[in-house]
């Protein structure tokens, strides 16, 4: 099948387009930001290469330059500015990339006549409301970055409705692993470790986070593709997370208990974030068949272990 994504030498990206690479044909498209280490994204974006993948330096606001004979029977949406804390300051970057470039990808999909989309959401939605969060549930959002993610949503239900395209949008629950995000906890807390820098601990470490790890996030994308493949017009949401809820002091120290280090901890107060995700993952076990299984103990030594290699070699 053809199927092009976008944000492909992103963390999420780059996972799904190794595993789409074994029976598809891929275009690949990133517009190489500079939000964190462009480094990484090259990194990623040679494995891909040499998957057969060329990852296209291309901004979702020109799509419209893909050759006008390219018509995929799905698009792939991982491409968006993420990060939770820096979004309010940063206004124009979050509503021109996740707004106007959600926007510029639903336009090439009519255009192209591209009838199934499946595209990333975030946990972030759902603000401080009840939890365990489950898809029918209020949200709101405490984030712009939350409030962005939201606004995809009830677009793709416009577009779905009026041109027929049919999608899936995936709410992914803090996901980690190897070739994963620098901007993220888990990952800056092993380089201020291993650096033995100062870490700002917000709150006594007492936020907690569901994570989940990358395969099973790439699993859930799988079976939400082969969902859009097996049924008709559709416009649907669901949670990808993990049963696995961690506080950050927690998840500090066990990143430290597993690199043998100590870390310098500086204390902060801070309601930038929510203080808890926890999802229900009723619905996507129950329709997906979705089935998270990889513990946080194995998979942040998974990413350890990926991660001191990185380093020895970059
Ligand atoms: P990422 O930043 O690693 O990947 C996104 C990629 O998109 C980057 O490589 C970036 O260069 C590219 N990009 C950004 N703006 C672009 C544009 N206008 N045109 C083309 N490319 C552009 O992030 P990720 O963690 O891989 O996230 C993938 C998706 O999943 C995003 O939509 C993100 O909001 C969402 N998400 C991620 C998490 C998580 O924990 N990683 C959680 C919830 C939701």
């Amino acid at each position: 099948m053809k199927i092009l994504v976008t944000g492909a030498a992103g963390f999420i990206g780059h996972a799904v387009s190794k595993e789409l690479a074994k029976d598809n044909e891929v275009m690949a498209i990133d517009n190489f930001n500079n939000y964190y280490s462009p480094n990484l994204k090259n990194i990623r974006a040679k494995e891909l290469s040499e998957l057969g993948i060329h990852v296209k330096d291309l901004s979702l606001e020109h799509l419209f330059k893909i050759e006008k004979n390219y018509k995929p029977e799905l698009v792939v949406h991982l491409a968006a500015q993420p990060g939770v804390r820096i979004s309010y300051k940063n206004y124009d970057k979050y509503l021109k990339c996740n707004i106007d470039g959600f926007k510029s990808l639903l336009d090439f999909c009519v255009e192209r006549k591209v009838s199934k989309v499946v595209y990333a959401s975030s946990s972030s939605v759902y603000g401080d409301s009840e939890l365990p969060s489950k898809e029918s549930d209020a949200c709101n959002p405490k984030s712009l970055y939350g409030f962005t993610k939201l606004f995809n949503e009830s677009m793709s239900k416009i577009y779905s409705n009026e041109f027929d395209i049919s999608m899936i949008g995936l709410r992914f629950f803090t996901i980690y692993g190897p070739y994963g995000r620098p901007d993220m906890a888990y990952f800056s807390f092993t380089n201020s470790i291993q650096k033995k820098d100062e870490i700002v601990l917000f709150n006594q470490g007492s936020m907690s986070r569901e994570m989940t790890y990358i395969d099973d996030a790439v699993e859930g994308a799988m079976l939400a593709i082969k969902r859009l493949m097996k049924k008709g017009c559709i416009n649907e949401i669901y949670n990808i997370g993990s049963d696995h809820t961690i506080t950050t002091i927690e998840l500090l120290n066990k990143i430290e208990r597993m690199l043998s280090m100590s870390s310098r901890i500086k204390q902060e107060e801070s309601d930038a974030e929510v203080l808890s995700t926890c999802s229900n993952l009723q619905q996507s076990k129950h329709e997906l068949g979705y089935n998270p299984k990889i513990s946080i103990e194995e998979g942040l030594d998974n990413f350890l272990k990926w991660k001191i290699d990185y380093d020895r070699k970059n």
